[in-house]
């Protein structure tokens, strides 16, 4: 029985258009990253400006985190679109935040907020927030975010799996169509061209256009295809069904490279609920092997978007070595 103590430490989840900023209050074992309580206490949200390099937009975070007016904290987690070096705390670069090379992210914010920080790719901080989230749940996991792209993160043995080059889990770019749509990491045919939210509205539209179907709709979101496909849109029934089943195939992929106890869908597509989940696992059912029952349970993001947040205290509270 390990006694209880409370830890505070600032999430930060620097996204493509906004950055969201948490103080987060854990509760419980601080040598185990698995949670038997946390909350939110205060979270804001302010706008991503990249384009004025990253000195702005660290000073950005840095007034905001002040302004949480912090009681005492462990630290600050930072989750940053990589590729990126956690242990060197450079973000190397990132389509989403445009002008951004070799930036120290790591030490322009401890030097701006005077606290001890950490980073680490934002996909994998989610995995870790949702990691914390469900302590009783098998440990092993995979989370794949499906939103604008397709972020990943890998938890095994309780932490984050790097990899040598520190840029492992990148599961969006795994090929599913080898020659197969172009993508802006310079491969083509990656998941992420096919069953990313943006990949699932991009794909309707262009298909609806080429379709004689005057019933054809504009679509906002990609919850929109579903809905429609749900209503038996024929086009959208298709777009949303190739996309389970290509996230299906890569779920088959990381059962037999990372047989996690669980693969977790979330993002703006998992908005769908079961009807996103109930396509993927039969798709899943149909693909796997038959020589061995060692299968993931496929499942929902718990935390939704704040499982960055979470995830990247969370780290400022155990320590970069996590
Ligand atoms: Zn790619």
């Amino acid at each position: 029985m390990f006694p209880m103590t409370v830890h505070r430490a600032v999430g930060v989840d620097i996204g493509g258009t906004d950055t969201k900023i948490g103080l987060v209050r854990f509760e419980g074992d601080s040598d185990s990253l698995r949670c038997a309580k946390f909350e939110i206490e205060t979270r804001l949200k302010i706008p991503t400006v990249a384009d004025r390099g990253p000195e702005a937009v660290v000073d950005d975070i840095a007034a905001a985190v002040a302004s949480l007016k912090p009681p005492p904290i462990m630290g600050i987690g930072v989750g940053c679109p990589g590729p990126l070096s956690p242990s060197r705390g450079v973000v190397f670069g990132s389509p989403n935040l445009a002008g951004w090379r070799d930036v120290p992210l790591r030490d322009l914010i401890a030097e701006r907020t005077h606290q001890p920080t950490v980073i680490d790719n934002d996909a994998n901080l989610a995995a870790l927030g949702e990691y914390c989230a469900s302590p009783d749940s098998p440990g092993d996991l995979v989370l794949m975010t499906l939103g604008t792209g397709i972020g990943t993160g890998t938890i095994i043995d309780g932490r984050v799996f790097h990899g040598q080059f520190e840029n492992a889990s990148e599961w969006g770019h795994t090929i599913v169509q080898p020659g197969g749509l172009p993508c802006p990491c310079g491969q083509c045919g990656c998941l992420e061209q096919y069953a990313s939210a943006t990949a699932v509205v991009g794909r309707y539209t262009q298909l609806a256009r080429d379709s004689d179907d005057s019933s054809v709709r504009p679509t906002v979101t990609a919850a929109d295809v579903a809905r429609l496909a749900a209503s038996g849109d024929k086009v959208a029934g298709e777009v949303w069904d190739d996309a389970c089943r290509f996230l299906a195939t890569v779920c088959v992929n990381i059962q037999h490279a990372v047989n996690p106890g669980r693969v977790l869908l979330g993002g703006g597509m998992s908005a769908a609920g079961a009807f996103l989940l109930s396509r993927v696992v039969r798709h899943f059912d149909a693909l796997r092997w038959r020589v061995h029952d060692d299968f993931p349970v496929i499942g929902l993001s718990r935390l939704g978007n704040d499982a960055g947040i979470v995830g990247a205290a969370r780290l400022a509270v155990s320590g970069a070595d996590h």
